[in-house]
């Protein structure tokens, strides 16, 4: 008597089989012709020897009623004899995992009721997740797999110890903030070495199947605090001529300049209010124990070389690209001859710790740069000379991106014009604060 039960699967490799399975005198059976067929094996039915020869990797012999089998010269004993009725032979489906694995030539195994025939792998894929502040690499492992991940030389390394994988892994692409990963194999184990784009550093984390590796980028703060540096004051006035000073367009400008952005919801801190003397060392201090989110220092140009040069830059952070930014640069670094006496610790070391600190700044004080400039000349009738470079002392912050802006020239005659203006004062404050509004703005 024959019963038709459930069908039985299959998994070779990763592609699934579906059989019928049957019971006959209570044991379970598949029928070699479903086998022969959806396997795709050779097979050949010897009547005089009443034997079924079947072949793929390897060749295996069965004869109907016999539990001895034969796979290429070895015997082997199965619990039940395959059973041939109707003129079909009927295989055990407890010994699949014997005869298919041995006419296959792989390992098999039954796990959860279905036959799983095939290299079994402990690493199962590789997955991605990118979007613009953060890129996640994970890999589905076996949970019992076993991992190392160091740095070493620059390289962020994960290694895996005994891995089973297949080699479609070994093709990994760049991403996001990944902007390198190469892959090693060795014996017993596999490498992948990760480059991060500004070297930013990798976290993992291991959660049961997933190996994650984040990079996030330096995380971006809402724009609330800033402060409001009016350059010079006190004993040092910064550009002078005819009588006219630095310290005190700049102060009338950033007053303005904080009232705006006070008026638009900013909490502003000011480095000064009125005519004193502020080493450059404190207003970084200021800033920096304030924890601003945007630095912006208030300064008007002179050359006493040439009364023709004129107009607004605004600069940021970086060794001075260029000579007319090594002469900005050196004048306003000049302050620090005033403070000398004040401040005799101000060491190379200094200018070293806080290049490094500001480095991570660097492309959101350009981007900052960038905005106000544009802003300066489009709202205030003012020449173009661009958002630039130079290495200015007061820019040196640990946590903040920091600009400065260099309004116009008191040596030339139609900008100590404006300068002199209020109205010109008045428009120029508001050009800046709107130019950090728009900063804050695009930035998320
Ligand atoms: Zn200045």
């Amino acid at each position: 008597m024959i019963f038709l039960l459930f069908s039985f699967t299959i998994n070779l490799s990763g592609n699934i089989y579906t059989f019928q399975e049957y019971t006959i005198e209570n044991n379970r059976y598949i029928g070699s012709d479903s086998l022969i067929g959806k396997l795709d094996l050779s097979s050949h039915w010897d009547n005089n020897r009443q034997t079924l020869t079947l072949q793929k990797e390897k060749v295996v012999y069965l004869i109907p009623d016999n539990p001895f089998i034969k796979i290429e010269r070895d015997v082997y004993q199965l619990r039940y004899a395959p059973i041939r009725k109707d003129g079909k032979l009927f295989i055990p489906t407890t010994s699949l995992a014997l005869i298919l694995g041995g006419l296959l030539n792989m390992e098999a195994n039954f796990e959860n009721g279905r036959l799983e025939i095939g290299t079994r792998v402990n690493i199962y894929g590789i997955h991605w997740k990118v979007d613009s502040s953060s890129t996640e690499w994970t890999i589905e492992c076996s949970p019992s797999l076993n991992y190392l991940f160091n740095k070493t030389n620059g390289e962020w390394i994960l290694t895996l110890f005994n891995p089973i994988y297949n080699k479609k892994i070994l093709d990994q692409p760049s991403k996001g903030l990944i902007e390198e990963i190469k892959v090693e194999e060795g014996e017993g184990f596999i490498k992948f070495r990760f480059k991060t784009k500004n070297d930013l550093p990798m976290d993992i984390i291991r959660n049961g199947k997933l190996l994650n590796i984040e990079v996030k980028r330096f995380e971006k703060r809402a724009i609330r605090t800033i402060v409001v540096d009016p350059g010079h004051g006190g004993k040092d006035p910064g550009a002078k001529y005819l009588g006219f000073m630095e310290k005190n367009i700049v102060l009338k400008v950033s007053k303005k300049l904080a009232a705006r952005l006070t008026e638009d919801g900013f909490n502003i801190i000011m480095t000064r209010t009125n005519d004193e003397f502020i080493p450059l060392k404190e207003r970084t201090q200021i800033a920096d124990s304030a924890r601003a989110d945007l630095f912006v220092s208030i300064h008007c140009n002179a050359s006493y070389s040439s009364n023709k040069m004129h107009g607004a830059e605004t600069y940021f952070l970086s060794a001075a690209k260029s000579d007319w930014a090594r002469t900005v640069e050196a004048t306003e670094n000049s302050a620090i001859r005033f403070e000398a006496e004040d401040n005799p610790d101000i060491t190379e070391i200094d200018y070293i710790l806080n290049d490094l600190a500001q480095t991570q700044f660097l492309e959101e004080s350009q981007q900052a740069a960038i905005y106000i400039q544009e802003s300066l000349i489009h709202k205030s009738d003012l020449y173009n000379r661009g958002a630039k470079q130079a290495n200015f002392y007061v820019l040196r912050l640990n946590y903040m991106p920091a600009v400065l802006v260099e309004i116009a020239f008191l040596t030339n005659s139609k900008d100590r014009k404006k300068l002199l203006n209020d109205e010109f004062i008045e428009k120029t404050a508001s050009a800046i604060a709107e130019g950090i509004e728009e900063y804050a703005r695009v930035r998320f």
